[in-house]
């Protein structure tokens, strides 16, 4: 399991940004692409409840899967932990809390 911060990729040419793994820019096709970090910071898009999991995430369940924008602008999809299902709702704050092997970032209400 890694910690730390988050980090996505914009690219040079167009400013474009988005989360790894991006090989090329999907708005220009440029290859410039440059690591940026987040501030972690975002808000509920959208999400739904998942009530039955598959492989490492079975144990998970239910789990609040979200679509995240961040405060700089990406959206990512993201497991937000510690909320129960009626917690979640759309526009609610959360931020980054951790990176897990195989499931990506997780989120927490902020
Ligand atoms: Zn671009």
């Amino acid at each position: 399991m890694e910690n730390g911060s988050l980090h996505g990729l914009a690219c040079e040419d167009c400013g474009f940004q988005g989360l790894p793994p991006e090989f090329a820019c999907p708005a220009c096709g440029s290859e410039k692409l440059k690591e940026v970090q987040y501030s972690g910071q975002g808000e509920i898009y959208t999400y739904t409840i998942v009530s039955m999991g598959f492989g490492h995430l079975a144990r998970r369940t239910p789990y609040v899967l979200a679509v995240v924008e961040l405060k700089e602008g990406p959206r990512l999809t993201t497991v937000i932990e510690g909320l129960a299902g009626e917690g979640a709702r759309i526009g609610l704050p959360v931020r980054y809390s951790h990176k897990e092997e195989g499931t990506g970032p997780i989120f927490v209400a902020a």
